[in-house]
């Protein structure tokens, strides 16, 4: 059976290339001498990787970064096996044959995923040192095993616990970098993320590995008014309806109407990463109006207060994805917010 193509999404995640092409421009020239990769795990942090791909690789990004396996074949559609880095590593034998015959490089984290990687036939690899995050890498202390020696390291790297903060940690961290770097051989280093890279030119080596910051995130505040919003949320209305004192909206009952209330029901809800904490204080905007959420998000609805506005039902409303701001009001973390976002969104490029 044919379907026949499914109406306009009520449902609508622009992505605007155009800024998530600048961020990266900007994280590659704060990088200095580095070249900046991309990290675009989570399928592009929940944008879509068909959406960033382009954009990255038309900024002139060359290296990438997925977490899983899982997530090459996406990314391979855009670009040489030998340009992605597979974070995981090699777990066991069928991922390092997937690994040859994709031909990305799998990032090696211990020391028996070197000896696999090396029994599976060995070759380019990455090596990633675990300077103190305690979560993935080979441990300092197991960085003079033979085996090691026998790895074709490409990148060294390691990866930054607090970069987003005045911490000690992260001068504890380039240390411990460092005198790894002096150990193995490497054909690159690479240790900052988005915030690392601005932690100064002591944190770039050769090659920085930006996320967030390409999407629209601020991670730190030397970054704020340099990043471009690239996610921009829009729902239409389903229905309009107008309420008495003491009418009570959603679930539970938590709001009610103190005064006549023009109240509006939008097509997005906690399925689609819209989280209930946006109830508590969040609001949507329609022609310069700020609409208050009123009651708790449902899965696939939350109602705004439009009272004294001409919105009409199927009129779209955006709520506002500014991610340090969002990030502020709903307590998720900006990472959080990307990545939630679900897959009912219409992902469309932005429209000028
Ligand atoms: C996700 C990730 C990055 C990107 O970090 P951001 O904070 O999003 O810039 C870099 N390196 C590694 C190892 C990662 O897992």
């Amino acid at each position: 059976m044919t379907l026949p193509d499914a109406p306009p999404a009520s449902l609508r995640l622009r992505i605007d290339t155009a800024a998530l092409a600048d961020n990266w421009r900007t994280m590659d020239r704060l990088s200095g001498s580095a070249t900046a990769g991309a990290a675009v795990k989570a399928n592009g942090y929940g944008l879509g990787i068909d959406f960033v791909m382009p954009a990255l690789l038309g900024a002139g990004a060359r290296n990438f970064f997925v977490a899983h396996w899982s997530e090459v074949a996406g990314v391979l559609a855009y670009t040489a096996g030998e340009t992605i880095a597979v974070l995981h590593g090699v777990a066991d034998e069928q991922e390092a044959a997937y690994a040859r015959a994709t031909g990305a490089v799998p990032v090696i984290n211990s020391l028996p995923q070197a000896r696999l990687w090396l029994q599976s036939g060995g070759g380019r690899c990455h090596l990633m040192v675990d300077s103190g995050i305690n979560r993935l890498g080979v441990e300092p202390g197991n960085l003079g095993d033979p085996v090691l020696e026998k790895l074709e390291i490409d990148t060294l790297m390691s990866h930054l616990a607090s970069a987003d903060e005045e911490s000690a940690q992260n001068a504890r961290q380039l240390a411990v970098f460092r005198e790894a770097a002096s150990r193995l051989p490497a054909k690159r280093l690479s240790l900052g993320n988005s915030a690392g890279i601005m932690l100064g030119e002591d944190y770039h080596f050769d090659l920085t590995r930006p996320g967030l910051a390409l999407y629209g995130g601020v991670p730190r505040s030397e970054l704020a008014g340099l990043i471009r919003q690239v996610a921009h949320v829009e729902s239409a209305v389903l229905q309009l309806r107008d309420l008495s004192p003491g009418d009570a909206v959603g679930y539970n009952a938590v709001w009610h109407a103190e005064r006549p209330t023009r109240a509006a029901t939008l097509a997005l809800g906690y399925a689609d990463g819209i989280l209930r904490a946006w109830g508590k204080a969040g609001a949507v905007q329609h022609e310069g109006h700020g609409l208050p959420i009123i009651g708790k998000v449902s899965m696939d609805m939350i109602i705004v207060d439009c009272t004294g506005t001409n919105l009409a039902e199927g009129d779209f409303c955006n709520l506002s994805y500014d991610l340090p701001q969002a990030s502020a009001l709903t307590g998720l973390s900006q990472y959080e917010l990307l990545t939630l976002l679900g897959n009912r969104f219409d992902r469309t490029t932005q429209i000028a």
